[in-house]
């Protein structure tokens, strides 16, 4: 592949990502984003050894590890009979491998970092609207309908809601989610929780609270906790108005260990709202605009793969450009080499979601007697800590990657072993 003139729309995980390899590769690549200074969004993500194997290509495996929390175990139980009904160890499955949770400013600074370091141009304050195909060159619009690039291929990794592709034959399927979740980043300090686990607490699908330890943004710092309150996108305004002690209340109700975390909250401002959205881009590519990260598939988070899948879509972007003579060529294989696994992920967390948030009761009770009994039966152990890692098929070979030997990679960390 000759050199390319390459835009990247978006400098979340999946633009940084795809900027720091193509980069790398020797192309020529600038990133364009519309907030004035790149800063990221939400609360803990969850990386899964899927992004850590990403991270590690890219030469940040210790970087990201300096700042994470390593996360053995996903436990959730009933919080009204405190009966475990979910129980998923890494360790049920051989390989050593693990999760590291993190907050996302850890993820986006790690990156953003690397660009710096690699001198990529980052252009902000962009808000891009679209992106058309002229011949063989690819133009960026804003919501001016002004141009503000023009380039060999324009990556879009502008998210779940990216409007990039309404210039392409391409359009996305897209399904707002009624459930979504309250989050913060608190101070774990003096507070009892499970520093080694994501922790959940449920009453029937339609109470879901969770603590996830979720490491440092500075080396030097304390770690910091990601908590959740899962609750209806429309129901919000009705929490709020009943008020925050209201609130606390129902909270210490199901899990009084939440108290610590609940008293640093003083005003509603100190949640986030996430509102999910389920979207599929097929194929994902149309001329000269590729999508990957969450403007190809996003999911409802459940299970913690989201940004994962995005870091390994960089990957295999660059691996096919890499190993392909012409864009047309590479963009077929990449799109070829993320459909199964990208594919089987979306549809594990559509069917997934509705056991931890929806109206059913129906569902909850399946959950919590059958589907927790089932959970405990051999192979079933295996293959759910195959789930929860994102390895259940392989996504590293079609990637052009190698994955970590965990073990081994992490006690050579210095101060981990
Ligand atoms: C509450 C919550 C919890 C989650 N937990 C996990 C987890 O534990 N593990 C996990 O792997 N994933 C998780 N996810 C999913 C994960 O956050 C996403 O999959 C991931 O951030 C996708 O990365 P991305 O780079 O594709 O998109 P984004 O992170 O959305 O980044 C897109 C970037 O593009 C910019 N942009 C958007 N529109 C424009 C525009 N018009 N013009 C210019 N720039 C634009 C944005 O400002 C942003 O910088 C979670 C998501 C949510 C909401």
């Amino acid at each position: 592949m000759k050199q390319l003139d390459i835009g990247v729309a978006g400098a979340g995980p999946a633009g940084l990502a795809v900027a720091l390899f193509l980069s790398r590769a020797g192309h020529r690549v600038e990133i364009l984003e519309r907030f004035a200074t790149p800063a990221p969004v939400g609360s803990g993500l969850l990386m899964q050894p899927t992004g850590l194997t990403v991270l590690s290509a890219l030469g940040l495996f210790d970087s990201i590890h300096g700042l994470g929390s390593r996360i053995d175990r996903l436990h959730g139980a009933d919080a009204v009979s405190g009966r475990t009904v979910l129980d998923v160890r890494y360790d049920a499955a051989p390989g050593g491998r693990y999760g590291l949770a993190v907050q996302r400013a850890a993820l986006f600074n790690t990156l953003h970092d690397a660009v710096a370091a690699d001198g990529i141009r980052i252009r902000t304050g962009i808000e891009l609207a679209v992106s058309e195909t002229r011949g063989d060159r690819a133009v960026l619009k804003d919501t001016q309908g002004e141009m503000v690039g023009d380039y060999d291929l324009v990556i879009d990794a502008s998210g779940a809601r990216s409007s990039l592709v309404s210039g392409s034959g391409s359009a996305p399927t897209v399904r707002n989610l009624a459930y979504g979740a309250f989050w913060a980043t608190l101070d774990g300090q003096g507070a009892a929780y499970d520093k080694t686990a994501l922790s959940q607490r449920y009453d029937k699908a339609k109470v879901m609270i969770g603590l996830l330890p979720a490491g440092r943004v500075q080396v030097h710092e304390a770690e910091r906790v990601a908590f959740f309150w899962s609750l209806k996108v429309a129901d919000v305004e009705a929490v709020k108005a009943a008020g925050l002690d209201r609130w606390k209340a129902i909270i210490r109700n199901y899990w009084p260990d939440c108290m610590p975390f609940l008293d640093q909250i003083g005003d509603w401002d100190q949640l986030t709202l996430a509102r999910y959205a389920h979207r599929t881009v097929l194929p994902p590519f149309s001329g000269r605009l590729v999508c990957v990260g969450d403007s190809a598939h996003s999911t409802s988070p459940q299970l913690g793969q989201g940004a994962n899948m995005a870091l390994l879509d960089a990957a295999a972007l660059s691996h096919a450009l890499a190993n392909h003579a012409d864009i047309a060529s590479a963009l077929a294989a990449y799109a070829r080499a993320r459909r199964n696994h990208v594919r089987l992920f979306q549809l594990l967390s559509l069917a997934f979601t509705p056991f931890y948030q929806s109206d059913s009761n129906a569902i909850a009770w399946v959950r919590d007697r059958l589907v927790s009994t089932i959970a405990r039966v051999p192979p079933m152990p295996g293959l759910l800590a195959s789930i929860v890692a994102g390895t259940l098929i392989d996504p590293f070979g079609p990637a052009g990657l190698t994955e970590c030997e965990w073990r081994r990679d992490y006690s050579l960390l210095s101060g981990m072993a």
